[in-house]
């Protein structure tokens, strides 16, 4: 396990995954991975927030290259998922953020914003 950063800030949990950006402010989520009880396990992924209208979520975009075999060659693939948007992060539209993947917080949601990039 690596040290997350904290810089002095007490009221931030360590959450195992190094990040520049803390939180400047604290919340009262209880799925937040830094002020609340979530754990975070899995997969990392840098992306674009397209849609911040929900409430506590969003929806992040991302794009990545995968191989064709049969033409040797790469093809631009597309993944977007909805995200869990503590209100300590508050990610808008056109974002770049970091997100990690949690346990399922709802049916399509299994990703937080863990960082504004
Ligand atoms: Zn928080």
């Amino acid at each position: 396990m690596s040290e997350t950063k904290t810089k002095g800030k007490t009221d931030v949990k360590n959450t195992g995954i190094p990040v520049k950006n803390l939180p400047s402010t604290s919340c009262e989520d209880a799925n937040c991975p830094y002020h609340g009880k979530l754990k975070l396990r899995g997969r990392i992924f840098a992306g674009i927030v397209v849609s911040d209208k929900m409430d506590l979520s969003a929806t992040v975009e991302w794009h990545h290259t995968a191989a064709m075999p049969k033409y040797e060659r790469y093809m631009r693939r597309k993944s977007r998922v909805s995200a869990h948007n503590p209100k300590c992060i508050k990610a808008h539209k056109g974002d770049k953020v970091r997100i990690a993947e949690c346990r399922p917080l709802s049916k399509t949601k299994k990703f937080v914003i863990i960082e504004k990039l």
